[in-house]
């Protein structure tokens, strides 16, 4: 299983010198499979995903804030290929999904009609994906602490899984069952927003602190073993220089910040 972050950076793109080690691109994170591509998000990192042409597509929404959808009609390859790519979420039923998409792409605001040109997006409920892929992924969800709702997953395939906690406001109450969650998970990638320092002021806004994702590891790995956590949905203001620092501070063994073309086979 290989897993490639396209984009890392929370709530906006950014740009420059200063943003250049980690990225600017919102949310988007690729899971191949030497069966099946799995894309979580469609931040504006989904531009730069080759979409697969030796078998099925997922494109799967943790939830329809903008930094996790707004890349979604910039895909060379989505707009090129008329192939099926199968349209999902944890979050909500295939309607819904459709909808909110529909909504974000309305004529107001985007000159073409993407959801209703494209007819080869396949809404399908996450439900239906154990039959539909049956032997070829083992895929969850499970619902995550975030303003409007957010859904975690865990993809597997291959004996290796890979676990997604973003976007999560973490609560110690959570601990016991996201540690089930992403039990044997060989990467867990974590919402890491914001600084202990921060959250206080940011309370509601629905995301964690490195800080707490560097605990959870641990606690993690205490129980399980090997996990490694990688850090991502970057504050838009955090600069590579700024970043690094944190690495030497605040990282233990396990855990890294991700960034933007970075790959790893898991
Ligand atoms: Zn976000
Ligand atoms: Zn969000």
């Amino acid at each position: 299983m290989q897993v490639t972050f396209h984009g890392v950076r929370g709530s906006v793109p950014v740009s420059g010198a200063e943003f250049s080690t980690y990225g600017g691109h919102t949310t988007c994170l690729e899971i191949r499979t030497p069966e099946i591509q799995i894309i979580v998000d469609a931040g504006s990192g989904f531009q730069n995903v080759t979409i697969a042409d030796d078998g099925p597509v997922i494109l799967v929404f943790s939830h329809f804030h903008h930094d996790h959808i707004q890349g979604l009609a910039f895909n060379v390859d989505l707009l090129r290929q008329n192939r099926e790519i199968f349209v999902t979420s944890g979050l909500c039923g295939p309607h819904i999904v459709k909808d909110h998409l529909q909504n974000y792409f309305h004529g107001a605001y985007f000159p073409i009609d993407l959801i209703g040109l494209k007819h080869q997006l396949h809404f399908v409920e996450f439900t239906e994906m154990p039959q539909l892929f049956r032997g070829v992924l083992d895929c969850h969800t499970m619902p995550l602490n975030h303003p409007g709702g957010c859904a975690a997953y865990r993809f597997g395939a291959g004996g290796s899984h890979v676990s997604t906690l973003f976007d999560n406001e973490f609560e110690p109450d959570q601990r016991t069952e996201l540690q089930d969650f992403v039990a044997d998970a060989s990467l867990v990638v974590w919402d890491g927003m914001f600084l202990d320092e921060e959250m206080p002021s940011r309370r509601g806004w629905g995301h964690s602190s490195i800080e707490e994702g560097v605990n959870f590891l641990q606690q993690l790995r205490g129980n399980t073993g090997s996990a490694k956590l990688a850090i991502t949905h970057h504050a838009p203001s955090r600069t590579d220089q700024q970043i690094d620092a944190l690495a030497d501070t605040l990282l233990t063994s396990g855990s890294f910040f991700a960034r933007e073309n970075q790959k790893l086979t898991i």
